[in-house]
C-alpha cells in the first residue's frame, strides 16, 4: 500500500533537481513524493537523436533519484490520473508547459484527474519569465525582440529555488516500465549539465561576444540540449553570470541577449500557437515556392550536404553527423533552402527537428521564421544570406569546412570555399554549385517584392 500522503512530481521538460519550483511544491504538499516520467508515443514514437538524447537525460535522473523515478509508457491522460489513483495522491506537480501539444495534453490530464477529484499543480515554467507574462503598455505581446528584450529586462526574475535539504521519494513498489537504452557515450543529465556550464562560465564566457560567430572555433556554450531538457534552469545561468567577476562584461550581456531569444520566442509560442508551422507574417502568405521533383532532388541534396557550397554542406553534415549545428550555419543553411532553392520553410524546420538533439519547437520553429522573413524580424525579406561571403568572413581559414567535407581537404586556407576557383577544386570529387546563388538572391527579391504588393 502506498504512503497515505503522496504527491507526484510529473517531470517532463523539467530533468533535474536543483532550481525546481515544482519539486519544492511537491515536497511541500506530502510526506512524500512519486518522481514519474510518462514514455508519451506521440513524443516518441519516432527514433530520432533529440529521443534518444531525451531518454539519455531520463536515464539520467533516475539515478539521480536512486531509482525511485517512475517511468510508465502510455498516453499521459490514461498513465497519470492511474497512478494516482493507485498511490492515493490527491495532487499531481508540474513546471507549467508552454508549447501547443503539452499545453492540451496538460488540460487533458487535469479534467481527468478533476474528475477523480485531484489536482494538477503548475509551478514555474522552462523560462526565466514565464511566456505570456511580458506585455506591452496596451497588454499586447511583443512582436520584435529589440522591446521585448527591454521588457524582460525591466520585469525582473525570481531567484534560482533552493534544493530541498531531503527529498522524501516514495519507495513502494510501484511498476516501472524499463527506460530505452540510449546509445553509450552522449552526455546527458543535470550533473552533466552543470558541469558544462561552470566550465563555460569560467572559460568560455569571456570570449562569447568575440568569438560566437565563428564555426570554426566551437566556442559557444552548447547548453541548448541541456536547456531543452530542463537539465539546467535559465535562472541558475543568470545568477551565476551576475555573481560572476565577468557578469557585467559585455560579452556576459551577449549571452543573456541570446537566452532572452529562447524566452521570445517561446513567448511569441504561447501567444500564437498556430506559429508553429504557419507564417507568423500573414501578408506573406502568398510568397510562391518551389516544388516537384527537380525541386526535391534539391531538397536532397540540402539535407545531404551536396549542394556545392562548402559551408552549407558542411553544416547539414555536421547536423547529420553530431545532432547539433552552429548557429551562424544554421541561419546560412536555413537561408540556403528557403532563399536559393525557394522550399518553404517547414520542410527545412522539420528537417531540423528529425535530427538536432537540441530541436525545440519554439526556437527551432521560430528561428526558421526569422531567417525565412515570414517570422518576427521587422523587414527581413532582402536579407539573403551568401554563403561564400559567409564562410569566408566566419570560418575565415576553412577549417570548418576542412572537418566536415574531406573532399576539400587538399585546398588549404579559405579556398576551400570556393573550389571553383582553383584548378585542382573538384579533384576529390566534390559536387558543383546546385543553383548560381546570385541569380537565385535576386529570384528571391522579385518574389518577395511581387507578395508585399
Ligand atoms: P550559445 O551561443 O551558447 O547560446 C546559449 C543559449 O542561448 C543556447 O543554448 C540557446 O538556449 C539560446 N539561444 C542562442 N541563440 C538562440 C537563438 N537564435 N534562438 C533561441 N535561443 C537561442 N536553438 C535550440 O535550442 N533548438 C533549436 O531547435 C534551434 N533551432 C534553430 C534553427 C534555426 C534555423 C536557427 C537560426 C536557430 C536555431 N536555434 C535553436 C538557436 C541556436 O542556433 C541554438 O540555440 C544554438 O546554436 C545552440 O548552441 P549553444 O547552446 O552553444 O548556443
Amino acid at each position: 500500500m502506498a504512503a497515505p500522503s503522496t504527491s507526484i512530481l510529473w517531470f517532463r521538460r523539467d530533468l533535474r533537481l536543483n532550481d525546481h519550483p515544482a519539486l519544492l511544491a511537491a515536497v511541500d504538499a506530502a510526506a512524500h513524493v512519486l518522481p514519474v516520467f510518462v514514455l508519451d508515443p506521440r513524443l516518441l514514437d519516432k527514433d530520432t537523436p533529440r529521443t534518444r538524447r531525451l531518454l539519455a537525460s531520463v536515464a539520467a535522473l533516475s539515478k539521480a533519484t536512486r531509482g525511485a523515478l517512475v517511468v510508465r509508457r502510455g498516453d499521459p491522460v490514461d498513465v497519470i490520473p492511474r497512478l494516482a489513483g493507485q498511490v492515493g495522491a490527491q495532487q499531481v506537480h508540474v513546471s507549467r508547459e508552454t508549447t501547443p501539444y503539452g499545453r492540451r495534453r496538460d488540460e487533458a490530464v487535469e479534467k481527468a484527474l478533476a474528475d477523480d477529484g485531484r489536482e494538477l499543480v503548475a509551478t514555474g515554467t522552462p523560462y526565466a519569465v514565464g511566456p505570456g507574462r511580458i506585455v506591452n503598455q496596451s497588454g499586447s505581446p511583443y512582436k520584435v525582440f529589440t522591446p521585448f528584450s527591454k521588457a524582460w529586462h525591466q520585469h525582473g526574475r525570481p531567484a534560482p529555488a533552493a534544493r530541498p535539504k531531503r527529498i522524501p521519494w516514495l519507495r513502494d513498489d510501484v511498476h516501472s516500465d524499463p527506460i530505452p537504452e540510449a546509445p553509450a557515450g552522449l552526455e546527458a543529465g543535470e550533473a552533466a549539465a552543470l558541469k558544462r556550464w561552470e566550465a563555460f562560465l569560467h572559460d568560455g564566457l569571456t570570449a562569447y561576444d568575440e568569438e560566437r560567430d565563428r564555426p570554426d572555433l566551437d566556442t559557444t556554450s552548447r547548453l541548448s540540449a541541456p536547456l531543452k531538457y530542463g537539465e539546467i534552469h535559465p535562472r541558475t545561468i543568470l545568477a551565476d553570470i551576475a555573481a560572476h567577476s565577468a557578469g557585467r562584461s559585455q560579452a556576459a550581456n551577449t549571452y543573456v541577449t541570446e537566452l532572452i531569444w529562447r524566452e521570445f520566442y517561446a513567448d511569441v509560442l504561447w501567444h500564437q500557437p498556430d506559429s508553429a508551422w504557419h507564417d507568423l507574417r500573414g501578408e506573406l502568405a502568398k510568397l510562391p515556392y518551389d516544388s516537384g521533383s527537380e525541386t526535391d532532388r534539391l531538397v536532397d541534396a540540402w539535407r545531404e550536404g551536396r549542394t556545392g557550397y562548402p559551408i552549407v554542406d558542411a553544416g547539414m553534415r555536421q547536423l547529420l553527423e553530431e545532432g547539433w549545428m552552429h548557429n551562424r550555419v544554421r541561419m546560412i543553411t536555413a537561408s540556403f533552402l528557403t532563399k536559393d532553392l525557394h522550399v518553404w520553410w517547414p520542410v527545412g524546420a522539420q528537417h531540423f527537428l528529425d535530427h538536432l538533439i537540441d530541436g525545440d519547437i519554439a526556437s527551432n520553429n521560430h528561428g526558421w521564421q526569422w531567417v525565412a522573413g515570414t517570422g518576427t524580424d521587422a523587414s527581413p525579406y532582402f536579407r539573403v544570406f551568401n554563403p561564400v561571403t559567409q564562410g569566408r568572413k566566419f570560418d575565415p581559414d576553412g577549417d570548418y569546412v576542412r572537418r566536415w567535407v574531406p573532399e576539400l581537404r587538399h585546398l588549404p586556407g579559405s579556398a576551400a570555399h570556393e573550389p571553383w576557383k582553383h584548378d585542382n577544386g573538384y579533384d576529390e570529387l566534390y559536387p558543383h554549385p546546385v543553383v548560381d546563388h546570385d541569380d537565385e538572391r535576386k529570384e528571391t527579391l522579385a518574389r518577395y517584392e511581387r507578395a508585399r504588393r
